[in-house]
């Protein structure tokens, strides 16, 4: 059954209120994606969005309980191994990760996806998204993953902040 709009309006303040405790917990630890020294990524995303885009690695990314919380329809979600996951304007990567600047690439089209749609909205995409068509479908995991694809098989520069705006337009 998919979460009706009330549903998502009564359960959005408990997931919402656990991204921004897990985010204030790793603050101290994170480290802004400029200062990571990958070479590519300054050409795709302006020097302000990589200042303040936020890098934690930790040991197992930290996961929303979401089945206690009343969303039971993500299971498969909630299943996969993720090697990072974006909250707002910090992510969290695993160790094997760390190095992968397409990874980073992924994230931070998130990060973008995140501050043009607004945290509520963000939220709301995302898991219609899941529920309609499956993780690896959903359309901003689409958005994330094709415009990764055209980062790692092709040396050809675009702003890939405005490639999502565009996306998130159109
Ligand atoms: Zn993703």
């Amino acid at each position: 059954m998919p979460l009706t709009p009330e549903e998502f309006r009564a359960k959005y303040p408990i997931l919402i209120g656990w991204i921004n405790k897990t985010v204030a917990d790793h603050s101290s630890l994170a480290k802004p994606v400029s200062g990571l020294g990958f070479r590519r990524l300054p050409s795709y995303f302006s020097a302000p969005l990589l200042a303040s885009s936020w890098v934690v690695g930790v040991a197992r990314l930290p996961m929303p309980p979401l089945s206690q919380m009343g969303f039971t329809q993500f299971t498969e979600w909630e299943r996969i191994e993720y090697g990072g996951i974006t909250y707002m304007d910090t992510f969290f990567v695993t160790p094997g990760e760390v190095a992968n600047e397409a990874l980073h690439f992924h994230e931070l089209v998130h990060v973008i996806q995140w501050r043009v749609l607004g945290a509520e909205r963000f939220v709301a995409a995302y898991a219609e998204g899941l529920e309609r068509f499956g993780y690896r479908s959903s359309p901003l995991e689409e958005m994330a993953y094709g415009l990764e694809d055209r980062f790692k098989y092709s040396t050809e520069v675009f702003d890939a902040e405005e490639a999502v705006r565009a996306a998130l337009r159109s």
